[in-house]
């Protein structure tokens, strides 16, 4: 299915920075322009990143709309801007990192975690499957994790969030096969954005009450050190993430 253009209509969440972005701007930029991209973030004020780096596509090939996925209203009225209500491809990119022993994390907290990471892309997928399934047409995309597939230390609800929304994914893609509706998983290790230094300023300000003292010395002196190795030796840029998404829908 395409829009009256031919292009397909891709809805993207999480477009102020990072992975986002420039899944947005690639999408837009793309050669023989076969999408319409929907570059949605919770705060317009943030958009200036994403306006310059779109260039000449903003305004024909990309738009951009407010969209927290938090909000049942936001979701609503967000999609209440879209014509007919059709998306071909919908990207489920935001989410939020939260490094730190259980002990020193409330419930609160590890709650909006799971309201971001996995209620989020149930909201939205929700939102297009209905019109999905009725034209028997769609791709929903998941942004997880490695942390999808493998607990880390301290990482404790981040990853739970994200093996939850591998669950419920691997689940629904099985209903949604039924329907000619894709369902794609990517799950990057570690990439260069915003997320790393938010992580890093997380783990400055990280207190471990009543925590075991190997665990925090095994955190601090192994796991720590390596993680950032890793990251230097190993770690994907942002386009590097946008490349492969833009392989999986083409
Ligand atoms: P960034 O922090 O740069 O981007 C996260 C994006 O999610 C921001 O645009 C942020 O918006 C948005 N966001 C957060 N909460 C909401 C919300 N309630 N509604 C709408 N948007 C929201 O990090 P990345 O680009 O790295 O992260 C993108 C995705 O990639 C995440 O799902 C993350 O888990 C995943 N990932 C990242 C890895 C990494 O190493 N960077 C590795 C593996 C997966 P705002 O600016 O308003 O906060």
């Amino acid at each position: 299915m395409a829009n009256d253009s031919g292009q397909k209509v891709v809805l993207i969440t999480g477009c102020s920075s990072g992975i986002g972005l420039r899944i947005a701007v690639t999408l837009a930029r793309d050669e023989k322009k076969r999408y319409h991209v929907i570059a949605t973030m919770r705060d317009l004020k943030k958009k200036d990143k994403l306006v310059e780096a779109a260039g000449d596509s903003y305004g024909k090939t990309l738009m951009l709309l407010p969209l927290d996925v938090c909000s049942d209203e936001s979701v609503k009225q967000c999609f209440g801007h879209v014509k007919d209500r059709h998306i071909d491809i919908l990207i489920n990119n935001a989410g939020v990192g939260l490094m730190g022993p259980v002990e020193s994390i409330s419930i609160e907290e590890m709650k909006q975690v799971f309201e971001t990471n996995f209620f989020g892309v149930v909201r939205m997928m929700k939102e297009v499957m209905p019109d999905m399934k009725k034209r028997r047409s769609g791709h929903i995309v998941v942004m997880s994790s490695v942390m999808g597939l493998q607990g880390v230390v301290f990482n404790d609800v981040y990853t739970a969030s994200k093996f939850a929304m591998e669950g419920f994914c691997e689940s629904m893609a099985v209903q949604l096969m039924k329907f000619n509706v894709r369902l794609s998983m990517i799950e990057p290790g570690p990439v260069h954005t915003e997320f790393e230094t938010k992580m890093m300023e997380n783990v400055a300000k990280m207190e471990y009450p009543g925590v075991d003292p190997d665990t925090v010395r095994y955190f601090k002196d192994v796991y720590l050190p390596s993680a950032i190795d890793v990251f230097e030796a190993m770690g994907q840029t942002p386009e590097d993430i946008a490349k492969c998404i833009k392989k999986v829908i083409e």
